[in-house]
């Protein structure tokens, strides 16, 4: 390919002053807990805002779609791939500073929520117990407001800093956020950059409990060793969570291909090795469908779809 018939968006890529790492026909498996996924057109990880804002200027501008990728625990990705740029957030998004005075974490978007979990942990600091075991980055953590029944961590962001097309730059107070249950009111194409954390000085014996009773429970209930995506539905209103409506129309253990409704817990599909997007997608389709005929209830997916046409 000559300079002269690349596209803006391969001009961008490949010029020597871009500070990003770029793959092209990326395997999206490579990069989602599920292991599951086709190819994106390209791959990025970009290392600072001006390289994350030029390239989604140079994609806004022509067209092509983009999305930002945090650890892909949430996403269920086809097996066609995207056909856009998928964004991780590299090297300046990837740090964090404790404030001892303040008792605040300020947090890069692109820092694994489990090392912030258990930094607090070394510093004796309470009110992230709730997210141990938690796999995914601050980003995707902020933008799908991640938790567990009573607590998220929404609760604790005292201010968060983001980017937009739009709008770029802005930094809100976190009380400016709306946090719904696995949702905030980031705008579609907002990107979280960074935030601030607030813990507290706690009993190191208190918040260790706390953390071992929840990882006891996620260890007898979820089925770690296998590959998913968590929870696959959100729970519906009422006294049945997802898993238990699941587990009373008789679904888990049922199979299509390489996916499996585990028979841990009825709100994981698993991937047993070779599973496809599309079988996983097929498992969803016929929990709803037996939810509804049984319960009426409708199910609403908590997981993410890239690359589907619907
Ligand atoms: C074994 C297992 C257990 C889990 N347990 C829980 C649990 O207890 N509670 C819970 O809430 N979730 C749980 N999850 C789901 C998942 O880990 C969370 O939703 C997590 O917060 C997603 O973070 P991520 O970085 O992987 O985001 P991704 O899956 O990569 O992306 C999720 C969404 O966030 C967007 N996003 C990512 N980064 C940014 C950013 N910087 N700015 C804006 N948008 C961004 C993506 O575009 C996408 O729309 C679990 C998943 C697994 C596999």
């Amino acid at each position: 390919m000559t300079a002269r018939h690349a596209s803006p968006l391969q001009s961008l890529l490949v010029d020597n002053q871009f500070d990003g790492d770029v793959y092209a026909n990326e395997p999206l498996s490579r990069h989602t807990t599920y292991r599951i996924g086709g190819p994106a057109r390209f791959y990025v990880r970009v290392g600072s805002i001006s390289a994350l804002s030029k390239l989604v200027e140079v994609c806004n501008e022509h067209g092509i779609d983009w999305l930002i990728l945090g650890r892909g625990s949430n996403l269920l990705v086809s097996d066609q791939g995207f056909s856009g740029v998928a964004i991780s957030l590299g090297r300046d998004f990837r740090s964090y500073k404790v404030d001892e005075e303040q008792n605040r974490f300020l947090t890069g978007a692109g820092v694994a929520l489990s090392a912030i979990v258990q930094e607090a942990f070394r510093r004796n600091y309470a009110g992230l117990e709730f997210a141990v075991g938690t796999p995914g980055t601050i980003g995707g953590a902020l933008r799908m407001n991640a938790g567990s029944r009573n607590e998220w961590i929404g609760s604790r962001v005292l201010s968060v800093t983001t980017f937009s097309p739009r709008e770029g730059l802005r930094r809100r107070a976190g009380s400016d956020i709306q946090w719904g249950y696995r949702c905030s009111s980031f705008a579609p194409d907002e990107i979280v950059l960074e935030c601030e954390l607030s813990v507290e000085q706690a009993d190191p014996f208190y918040i260790r409990g706390k953390m071992e009773a929840n990882l006891a429970r996620r260890k007898q209930t979820q089925p770690l060793n296998e590959p998913s995506c968590g929870s696959v539905f959100k729970n519906p209103e009422g006294d049945l969570s997802a898993g238990a409506l699941i587990e009373r129309c008789g679904l888990k253990g049922t199979r299509i291909g390489g996916a499996e409704i585990s028979t841990v817990h009825g709100n994981f599909i698993i991937n047993t090795g070779d599973a496809l997007a599309s079988e996983v997608r097929q498992l969803i389709e016929l929990i709803q469908t037996k939810v509804k005929e049984q319960y009426g209830i409708e199910l609403t997916p908590e997981v993410q779809f890239i690359g589907f046409d619907a």
